[in-house]
């Protein structure tokens, strides 16, 4: 019985009893085959938790809560809120049991599953801008997955296009309350939104954004802004529609188009340079102070990079609200910034303490397009901490190419070959958290940090994600730890500069 006897008697009072199963359950849809689709597998089991006091154990797999085949986080979740629980249950045997108990309505489980859906919605569009398709060959499987989920969009955050819905999908956004969404609009006038995705099913975005309003549903949305195509007038007329789509509609994120060296489209793309980012800039400007006046927000936030490009500061803190669209790398440098300031204000009441008893040298790996920033931030720190000097090394993207800038997608070989070319090793070196896989220490390329660390056994390498953290690393090195532990399913781009 797996090791369930001691557990289960400990359960009796909260009339726990097990049933067990001939392979065919009657539910409505063969709970074997949900098996197979590869929602519910247990892969850790929580210290103190529920599932640890039902005797539940890693490689158990939850096929069905009160007779429903759960095929996601979201239908468990919601199946799971109850007080009385029949729970089917498949061991790595192959054997079934029927666990049932009494609980908390809030009660959790208190296990992490393998995966968050039984099988990812693959994606069924051929973008111009897909940055799948400019990915590098021989990579690691998952980043070539090409997924618009709405599940992943509620329990993520992933943008989605809508292009794939079902009107079962509908129903189940209407039925589970899966608000907000994220939904990556492009453009409005259909032809537009064709051109850009690729497929037929692309021009039906008013009527999927009023089904998706009619479930219930609120969502964000975002603009990947390509020259020639959706900028300019295509920009205007998607912004004012948006615009007039609220409350739905809580905010919307432009960002410019990137691309790079592996892209093999045909279809041209220009990217965006200082001239055409402060155009940008500027018209968005207008939209974003009539809707300052209007209802107190900025609404709509651009992309960091246009600011980079235009040689601009990025906007103060108020511009961005709550930071709706953090996780779409949206005001990520301002955050940054406070983050670290916060921190550095917290520093002045105990200087004394943090200061370097002797003379100590920092490295600070980044992307080209965090240099200014960082520079700026590695002076006031050395002006505040002394004994301590901060190099910042921007490092050119040799292995997507030198257009694509940012830290996060900076690989360890590059960084690897930065560290080699210089003058002299320093005491510490700093990378960008954001180029390690989520809640891992393993770089876009499969190079881990383990090895960058091995090749410099003389110097302490650490990765800060945030500007506390950058700050905390700075203030306090020698004792500073990177740890991440940020939640290895979610795809998120949102981190380090
Ligand atoms: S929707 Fe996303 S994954 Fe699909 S083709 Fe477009 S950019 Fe690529």
């Amino acid at each position: 019985m797996q090791g369930h006897a001691e557990p289960l008697s400990a359960l009796a009072l909260r009339g726990l009893h097990t049933v067990r199963l001939r392979p065919c359950w009657g539910l409505g849809r063969s709970p074997k085959k949900a098996g197979k689709m590869g929602f519910g597998k247990i892969v850790k089991v929580n210290e103190g938790s529920l599932a640890e006091e039902l005797g539940l154990v890693v490689g158990d797999r939850v096929l069905a809560v009160n007779e429903v085949t759960v095929r996601d986080m979201i239908e468990f979740s919601f199946m799971f809120a109850d007080d009385e629980i029949d729970m089917l249950v498949e061991h790595e045997d192959g054997e079934r049991e029927l666990v049932s108990f009494d609980k908390d309505y809030d009660e959790e489980l208190g296990v992490e599953f393998e995966s968050a859906v039984d099988a990812v919605m693959p994606c069924k569009n051929h973008c111009v801008f897909c940055f799948v398709d400019m990915m590098a060959p021989n990579m690691r499987k998952s980043l070539y997955v090409k997924d618009d989920d709405f599940r992943l969009s509620f329990l993520y955050g992933n943008f989605i296009t809508l292009t794939n819905m079902t009107d079962a999908d509908y129903i189940r956004i209407e039925k589970y309350h899966l608000s907000p969404l994220y939904v990556s609009v492009q453009a409005i006038t259909p032809k537009v939104r064709k051109t850009l995705l690729r497929t037929s099913k692309a021009e039906y975005i008013m009527g999927d954004l009023r089904r998706l309003e009619k479930a219930g549903a609120s969502y964000h949305t975002q603009i990947v802004l390509c020259r020639g195509i959706n900028d300019g007038e295509e920009l205007e007329r998607t912004v004012r529609h948006l615009y007039l789509r609220r409350p739905h509609v809580l905010s919307i994120a432009v960002v410019p188009v990137g691309v790079t060296k592996y892209r093999k489209d045909k279809f041209p793309l220009k990217q965006f340079d200082k001239e055409s980012a402060e155009k940008v800039i500027k018209a968005m400007e207008l939209w974003q102070d009539r809707f300052r006046e209007e209802f107190g927000e900025t609404f709509l936030y651009l992309g960091d990079e246009f600011y980079i490009m235009a040689g601009r500061d990025v906007p103060s803190e108020d511009y961005y609200d709550e930071y709706p669209q953090l996780e779409n790398g949206i005001g990520l440098t301002r955050k940054f910034i406070r983050d670290f300031e916060k921190k550095l204000r917290r520093n002045r009441f105990q200087p004394s303490k943090f200061s370097y008893p002797k003379y100590y040298t920092i490295d600070v790996i980044c992307g080209v397009s965090a240099e200014k920033f960082l520079k700026e931030l590695a002076k006031t720190a050395m002006a505040e901490l002394k004994n301590l000097t901060v190099n910042v090394i921007p490092v050119i993207n040799e292995f997507f190419g030198e257009q694509v800038n940012v830290s996060g997608l900076l690989t360890g070989q590059d960084i690897l070959k930065a560290l080699k070319n210089r003058a002299r090793e320093s005491d510490g070196v700093i990378i960008p958290g954001a180029a390690l896989r989520s809640g891992e220490e393993i770089f876009l390329d499969d190079y881990s940090l383990k090895e960058l660390r091995a090749e410099f056994p003389n110097t302490k390498i650490e990765a800060a994600k945030t500007g506390g953290k950058f700050f905390m690393a700075l203030q306090n090195f020698i004792k500073y730890k990177y740890i991440d532990k940020t939640d290895a399913m979610r795809l998120s781009n949102a981190g380090y500069i």
